[in-house]
């Protein structure tokens, strides 16, 4: 279509980086994935990635308006840098914002994936039909992101949304992040795995068992899929879980919807009803009347957020 508007979005993780085109509505055009391959360096990273992004561009008619980056560690979203990130060390206080905005000749947006991941369910799963909403990743690690008022709300220092470390547990489990009774602790993919070896361990059957050692989130879904009672256990736990991280955000924003996305919400359908089951014993009633707690629908919201992200800001300045 010529003249479409469109905006580049890439969700950089530590081991791949997804590059999405969408259209200003929220639809994907077009989509690819590139290595991110961080032990390399940014410098090889940001000419990887400006070769994709042509690639995607070539197959489409006119160029992107704009390019959002979301990255996977603390990012300074002024500076277009990351302060900090587990798998991608050396990206630590490279512009990577700058740097590829200057190599593709378009104005670039830069935040953490799980913001541009809430922004992305903002418009594409919401329309921006609501005001206030909530926003939870679920991958390796949980995050989060708020929009508020209808904008994306970062906090005084680009740190609001980190759901993954409210205290749900006082001195509970212990966490990725070196503290205690985190949601990440009860939540995260390593907790749910985790869970389902403890339940293994104690003797129970299960057709987990012959996976035990080498389990995924999505082995513990099929057999609860199944009925299984260990794979059902595992994600009424989480819905615990979820119900107390997610009773806290409803008290704090009185948000009209929470979405929760990530690859491991697909296991919506086993966790959703011990969610909403804890949610509605609160006795403080109207927001959690009032508030919807859904699983995303949409794939790769990271990267379509990011693409959405970027041309908003361009359209603001
Ligand atoms: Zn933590």
């Amino acid at each position: 279509v010529k003249g479409l508007v469109f905006g580049i979005g890439l969700d950089v993780g530590g081991t791949f980086t997804k590059i999405a085109a969408v259209s200003r509505e929220g639809r994907l055009l077009a989509l690819s994935q590139v290595p991110t391959e961080p032990g390399l360096g940014p410098k090889a990273f940001v000419s990887r990635a400006v070769d994709a992004v042509r690639a995607l561009e070539s197959g489409m008619s006119g160029k992107a308006r704009s390019v959002g980056i979301g990255a996977a560690g603390e990012v300074d979203s002024r500076l277009g840098s990351l302060r900090f990130s587990p798998n991608m060390r050396p990206f630590k206080g490279f512009p990577l914002r700058d740097a590829l905005s200057r190599a593709l000749g378009r104005p670039a947006a830069m935040d953490n994936d799980a913001n541009m991941a809430a922004w992305g369910a903002f418009v594409v799963e919401l329309k921006r039909k609501v005001r206030n909403m909530a926003a939870i990743t679920m991958g390796t690690g949980i995050g989060g992101g708020l929009v508020v008022e209808g904008r994306l709300f970062a906090g005084s220092t680009g740190s609001a949304g980190e759901f993954g470390h409210m205290r749900i547990v006082p001195g509970g489990e212990s966490c990725s992040c070196g503290s205690r009774g985190c949601l990440e602790a009860y939540a995260g993919r390593r907790a749910i795995i985790e869970t389902a070896e403890r339940l293994l361990a104690s003797g129970r059957r299960s057709l987990l068992r012959p996976l035990s050692g080498r389990l995924d989130p999505s082995d513990i879904c099929e057999a609860a899929d199944k009925g299984d009672a260990v794979g059902r256990e595992v994600w009424s736990r989480v819905g615990n879980a979820l119900g107390m991280g997610i009773s806290n955000l409803i008290l704090l924003l009185n948000p009209d919807v929470v979405v929760i996305a990530g690859g491991v919400a697909r296991a919506g359908r086993h966790f959703l009803k011990p969610l909403r089951e804890y949610l509605r014993w609160e006795p403080f009633r109207r927001p959690f009347i009032h508030a919807r707690v859904r699983v995303a629908r949409t794939d790769n919201l990271g990267a379509l957020g990011a693409g959405l992200y970027s041309l908003e800001v361009s359209s603001r300045r």
